[in-house]
């Protein structure tokens, strides 16, 4: 459904009235295209004590083409560079009358060494002298140490207290800029999420903290990091789930897209045109089945075992049935309950059992930020989606042996059938309460899925990661 509001401020006529009412103008999120470069322009660097990731920063940065200036917070840098043959130069604060083209298109700060909270001071210097030089769509990463890494009470301490300071930047910084915190283990490569974070492919990801505790692989290719690999997506014919199979198809996956025989027609329309923009030879495949029914998941299992087994299995389907509990039919509960949820539980089941999901695959089910905040006359869609939450943390150190993660993404209000239905005022402010100011769209939760299905990312697993434009609630 078209955010006309949006629309409206970002027209000529509509900025000027805007501006003379003070009206808010949320930004046009730059989203990633084919036809423009996913990377480029510069980042200002800063740090605490002792950066242990440096070297490994750099190592990215060169490989996506970013340019660097290091902030006097981060003295060690320019060393770093010049080990890496890599021009860097010293980040200058902004003064008021400089032009909108000395931003910089990032802002990285490397917090891993911070042990103590007076240390955290370093990200006062940095963010007080760096944040107004960070460009509209700029990109906030602060990388850290997961808390309970930590050797002592204060490091872990101080490493807790990074969220707080990422998120309330995600907050203030507007213009879509996002705002994000790695905690990345000893010994754990980052490169997949960092290029995440700082593309595009994230422009509604806001406010998040990502935990990745293992080494990885990096694909063969950054640009179809997927070739090779097999998906099932679940609920593919539309919204959500056809983006995601379509994003999927586009990072090089051949897509299995599953949906209800009511929605044949919607499905095969969708797989054509994947088809039509990412070929396969005919290897996208639709299947029809209800993911609820008893014989589904033994069905669903035959037809990946045929093709081979699988790498990645989405669990996108799911429904609403909303009332308050007291007006909740028994009906309405069970359904929510047992599509959304049970129904997951089923299928990987027998996926794991018969190792159809081949080792080294990757989960990634859909939950929602109702699961995280609760919501008025969603009791049985929150208990579900919270329910899978649950069992993304339970599931994740069981699947470590066989090299398996499973991540969940908690979409907020994303334009779709499903909020398209919502009451006027509901959906308005499901849009503007969060810190874009707008809903997201479903190629926003495609680009997280596809990027916790990648070989990259294999040292991502249990995670939660809100697609909501950093909304207020939950938050
Ligand atoms: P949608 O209703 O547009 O699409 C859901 C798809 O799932 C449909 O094609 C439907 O036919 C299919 N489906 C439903 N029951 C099925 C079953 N039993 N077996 C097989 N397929 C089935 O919904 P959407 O907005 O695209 O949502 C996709 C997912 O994202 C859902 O899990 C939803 O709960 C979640 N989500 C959506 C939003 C949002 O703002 N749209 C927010 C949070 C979470």
């Amino acid at each position: 459904m078209k955010d006309r509001y949006l629309d409206f401020v970002n027209s000529p006529f509509g900025m000027s009235i805007a501006r003379s009412l003070g009206l808010p103008r949320p930004e046009v999120l730059r989203r990633q295209r084919a036809d423009q470069a996913e990377f480029g322009g510069m980042a200002a660097i800063g740090a605490g004590p002792a950066p242990a990731l440096f070297d490994d920063l750099m190592g990215v940065l060169c490989a996506i083409g970013m340019t660097s200036i290091a902030h006097e917070s981060a003295s060690g840098w320019l060393t770093v560079a010049a080990r890496h043959g890599a021009m860097s130069g010293r980040f200058e604060p902004r003064t008021r009358d400089a032009l909108a083209t000395d931003r910089v298109q990032a802002l990285i700060f490397d917090a891993t060494g911070i042990e103590e909270g007076h240390q955290l001071h370093a990200l006062y210097a940095f963010f007080h002298d760096a944040l107004r030089s960070l460009g509209k769509n700029g990109r906030i990463v602060v990388l850290g140490r997961p808390p309970a890494s930590r050797a002592g009470v204060p490091a872990a301490t101080a490493q807790h207290a990074l969220e707080g300071m990422v998120r309330s930047l995600g907050k203030e910084a507007r213009n879509g800029i996002t705002s994000n915190l790695l905690r990345v283990a000893e010994g754990a490569d980052f490169e997949s999420a960092l290029r995440f974070f700082l593309s595009p492919r994230s422009a509604y990801v806001s406010g998040q903290v990502v935990t990745i505790d293992a080494p990885s692989v990096a694909p063969e290719s950054w640009a179809k990091p997927l070739a090779g690999k097999r998906a099932l997506v679940t609920g593919a014919a539309r919204g959500i789930g056809a983006s995601i199979a379509t994003v999927l198809a586009g990072h090089g996956a051949i897509v299995t897209g599953l949906d209800v025989a009511a929605s044949r027609d919607a499905l095969d329309q969708t797989m054509l045109s994947i088809e039509d923009a990412s070929p396969s030879g005919g290897a996208h495949a639709a299947l029809v089945a209800d993911i609820a029914a008893p014989e589904a998941p033994a069905e669903i299992a035959a037809a990946l075992g045929q093709a081979g087994g699988i790498d990645i299995v989405v669990h996108n389907a799911g429904i609403t049935r909303d009332k308050t509990i007291a007006r909740m039919t028994g009906e309405m509960w069970d359904s929510v309950i047992d599509i959304n949820l049970l129904a997951q539980e089923r299928i990987d089941e027998i996926l794991l059992g018969q190792d159809v999901l081949r080792a080294g695959g990757r989960i990634v089910a859909v939950s929602s930020i109702s699961g995280i905040a609760g919501n008025r006359g969603q009791t049985n869609y929150a208990t579900s989606k919270a329910g899978v939450i649950g069992r993304v943390h339970a599931m994740a150190p069981l699947l470590r042996g066989r090299g398996i993660t499973i991540n969940a993404v908690a979409p907020g209000f994303i334009e779709t059938h499903m909020t398209a239905r919502m009451p006027f005022g509901v959906r308005e402010a499901g849009r503007r309460l969060n810190s874009m100011g707008q809903g997201g769209l479903p190629v926003d939760v495609a680009e997280t899925v596809a990027w916790l299905a990648s070989p990259g990312s294999a040292g991502i697993t249990g995670n939660v990661v809100r697609v909501c434009g950093q909304s207020l609630v939950g938050a």
